[in-house]
């Protein structure tokens, strides 16, 4: 008898304040990749820091994945790459070499003290929905009901120019 696994729809953001920022996203994506396959990637964007102001710029970006992971097992191994990277912890929202985070994963709604899917930060985070609505303007956030091109154009409305603009060899 063979196991049955299933396919999963995820979409993961990177971020990298610190160090060889690029090199650290591509070699997130390609540790991502020994337990998912790579459906699409966002542009790569360069954004202001957020909570902590006094440290450097990020370069941000979302990649689509399909895996069969479970959701624990996804966050259990984020964690690992991140680790593997060089992360250390330090204050909340300080700086980093690289942080992984499950925005969603296919529709699904839950809600554990280590994993909240959908990412609860996503409406307040222009990093996270310039590429969301980059690379899926339709896809609809499944508490909410709104498009990713919706939820951008609304935070756009309520809050000043973010200030993110997409990353080239310059930046
Ligand atoms: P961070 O500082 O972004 O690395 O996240 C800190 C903690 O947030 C992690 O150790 C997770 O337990 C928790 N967390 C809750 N929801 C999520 C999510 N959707 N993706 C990643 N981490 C999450």
């Amino acid at each position: 008898m063979t196991a049955n696994y299933q396919k999963h729809l995820v979409y993961i953001a990177l971020g990298s304040n610190l160090g060889n920022r690029l090199l650290n996203l591509q070699n997130a994506i390609q540790a991502v990749e020994s337990k998912a396959v790579l459906i699409t990637t966002s542009s790569i964007y360069v954004t202001p820091p957020w909570g902590v102001l006094d440290q450097p710029n990020f370069l941000n970006q979302i990649i689509l994945v399909e895996t069969e992971l479970y959701p624990l097992e996804l966050l259990r191994f984020l964690k690992k790459v991140e680790i593997e990277s060089g992360r250390v912890e330090t204050i909340r929202y300080g700086p980093r070499i690289i942080d992984l985070d499950i925005l969603f994963y296919d529709d699904l709604i839950l809600e554990m003290p280590i994993l909240t899917i959908p990412h609860p930060q996503i409406l307040n985070r222009a990093f996270v929905l310039f590429p969301l609505a980059e690379i899926a303007p339709d896809l609809p956030h499944p508490v909410i009901g709104r498009s990713m091109k919706q939820l951008l154009e609304n935070w756009e409305s309520e809050h000043s120019p973010s200030g993110i603009k997409l990353y080239c060899d310059a930046d």
